[in-house]
Formats: structure tokens, C-alpha cells, sequence
């Protein structure tokens, strides 16, 4: 199979509301996607319209080859979905709770296998009720992953986790990512999309307005490069060179130049001051973040 999600001209209208608009998408075995978009975008309606939950206005959906809004036991089997709090019987033990999700599948992943995926080991024999949020959310990871799915949806997966247990959740992802699993994952965070994804799709107003892997979205490594750094007493912008094809203007206490090169650029600030002496204080270059082109990409659409 080439596509393990597609979509084709898809809409979604709630009567004067239309969410999706004309999305076609594709998402590869074993590929991680990213979908990003504003509150409101559309991104819950599209990827409920791509697990089967709701059905389209027009146009279509196939998973793993077929149109999930049939709801086939086949395809449940294969698509592992992990939305925001989901309902659990909590007075129930975390492996309790993993072995009866196991009993629904024809092809489960052991209870010890997801504990030690998911790193909540030391949790095992805590009734769910009892976990903290950060655990609580690793234990809905390892339940959509019960199933042993080919597909799996996850729905902002490190909200509210603090940056170790981020980390920790990324090694997860990336690990199943490893296995060859398709992942479609919706986040708000960028340096999330950024390590993660293979690919990133940027939805506004239900429409995709922009896709591709994180270094290039939005032509990202096609833009200026940016160099800041602070001049001693006595100088000012006037008194550095601008290197050729860039723009020098003070910027705050300092100076920024933006420049197509640069590599370029730096090195000519940089042999300038060797020369003279001049120390550049906080001397850096950037080029664009991913968070610089999604909001550039979505303020235009806005
Ligand atoms: P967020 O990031 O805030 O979760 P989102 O990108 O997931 O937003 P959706 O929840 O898909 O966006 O909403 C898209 C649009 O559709 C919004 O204008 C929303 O108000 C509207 N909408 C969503 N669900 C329904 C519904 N069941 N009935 C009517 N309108 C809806």
C-alpha cells in the first residue's frame, strides 16, 4: 500500500460553519505527520473526519485502503486513536486496564511490552485514578497502542507535561516511529513538530497553506539568515560594513543585519571586527524557526 491516510477535495460544513475546505492529503506508511493549525482551524474536525468519528460533507477518506466511516472491526484492529482525556474505569490498576484493552484485539501488545514503551513501569500497579496528568496521559498512549495499530492519531500528546516527561514522550514516539508505525499527530507546540515529524501540514481556515518536511516549510531554508550582536560605546550602526545583498538597521541596544548569505555576511562582520578589534557582544546568527514560518504562514491567512 503507497498511502496509509488519503484524503481527496474533502469538506466539512456544520451548517453556516464550513471547517474543512477542500483538504487533500496524503500520509505514507511508517510516516510521522504533523498537523498544525490555529484554534479553530479545522484540525479536530479533519482528523475526525480522517479516523471515521464524522462524516464528510464531500469528498473522501481512505484508511489503510478503506473508508473508515464503515467502522470495519479489521480496520479498528489496525488504527490506535489517543485523544485528550479519554474516559477511563479508574479504579482500576494500570495493568488491569492494559490487560483488558488487550482482550479486544486479535493482536495485542503484551501489558509489560507498552509499560516499559511508554516508561510508566513504576506505575503499573496504581489505579489510574491515582496517576499524576503526565502519567496519565502516557497510560492513554500505551492503550491506543493495546491494539498493535498500524495508524495511530494522537491528539496533542505532551500537553502539560513538563520537559523531562516531554522528552521522554518524544523517545516513544520516535521509537514506534522506528517500527515503521504512520502516526498522525496534532500539536500546538512547533519544537514538538520540529522533532517529530517527517512532514508537517499547516492547516488555517481549513485549508492546508502550507506542507513539507519541518527544514523546509514555507521555503524556511530559502530565507534570510538574521545576525544580532551589541557594538561596544562610541559605535553605532553606521560605523559597521553591510555585507552585500543585506540590510543593517539598529535593533534595540544592538544591531540586526538579515541576509540571504549568512555565512557570508558573518564572516564579513566578523573579519571587520577582528580587524579593528571590536568585540560584537552576543554575536548570532539564526535562520527562520519553524515557529517563524507558521506564524508568518498563518498570520497571512489570517
Ligand atoms: P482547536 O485548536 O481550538 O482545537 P481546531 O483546529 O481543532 O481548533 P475545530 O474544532 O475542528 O478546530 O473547529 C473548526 C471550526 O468548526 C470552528 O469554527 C468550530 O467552532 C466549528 N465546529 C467544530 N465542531 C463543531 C460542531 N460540532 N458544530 C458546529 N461547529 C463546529
Amino acid at each position: 500500500m503507497r498511502r496509509a491516510i488519503e484524503a481527496h477535495d474533502l469538506h466539512k460544513r456544520y451548517g453556516d460553519v464550513h471547517a474543512v475546505r477542500g483538504v487533500d492529503l496524503t500520509v505514507a506508511p511508517g510516516e510521522v505527520l504533523c498537523l498544525l493549525g490555529p484554534n479553530g482551524a479545522g484540525k479536530t474536525t479533519l482528523v475526525e473526519l480522517l479516523e471515521g468519528h464524522r462524516l464528510p460533507s464531500a469528498g473522501s477518506v481512505s484508511l489503510l485502503g478503506r473508508d473508515p466511516a464503515r467502522g470495519e472491526r479489521a480496520l479498528r484492529d489496525r488504527v490506535g486513536v489517543v485523544l485528550q482525556g479519554t474516559f477511563l474505569q479508574d479504579e482500576l490498576t494500570v495493568v488491569e486496564l492494559l490487560e483488558m484493552h488487550a482482550r479486544w484485539y486479535d493482536r495485542p501488545r503484551p501489558p509489560d511490552e507498552l509499560l516499559e514503551l511508554v516508561e510508566l513501569d513504576a506505575a503499573r500497579d496504581a489505579r489510574a485514578r491515582d496517576l499524576s496528568g503526565g502519567q496519565r496521559r502516557r497510560l492513554d498512549l500505551a492503550l491506543g497502542l493495546a491494539g498493535r495499530p498500524d495508524v495511530l492519531f494522537l491528539d496533542e500528546p505532551t500537553t502539560g507535561f513538563d520537559p523531562h516527561a516531554r522528552r521522554q514522550a518524544w523517545r516513544t514516539i520516535q521509537a514506534l516511529r522506528g517500527e515503521g508505525l504512520t502516526v498522525l499527530l496534532t500539536t500546538h507546540m512547533l519544537d514538538e513538530a520540529q522533532a517529530l515529524a517527517d512532514r508537517v501540514a499547516v492547516l488555517a481556515h481549513g485549508e492546508i497553506v502550507a506542507e513539507g518536511p519541518p527544514e523546509l516549510l514555507g521555503g524556511r531554508h530559502e530565507r534570510p539568515a538574521e545576525i544580532r550582536f551589541a557594538l561596544p560605546d562610541g559605535l553605532g550602526p553606521a560605523d559597521v560594513p553591510t555585507p552585500p545583498g543585506a540590510t543593517l538597521v539598529r535593533d534595540g541596544d544592538g544591531v540586526l543585519v538579515t541576509a540571504p548569505d549568512g555565512v557570508a555576511a558573518a564572516h564579513r562582520l566578523t573579519g571587520w571586527a577582528l580587524e579593528r578589534d571590536v568585540p560584537l557582544a552576543g554575536f548570532r546568527v539564526a535562520q527562520p524557526t519553524l515557529e517563524d514560518v507558521y506564524l508568518s504562514l498563518t498570520e497571512a491567512h489570517a
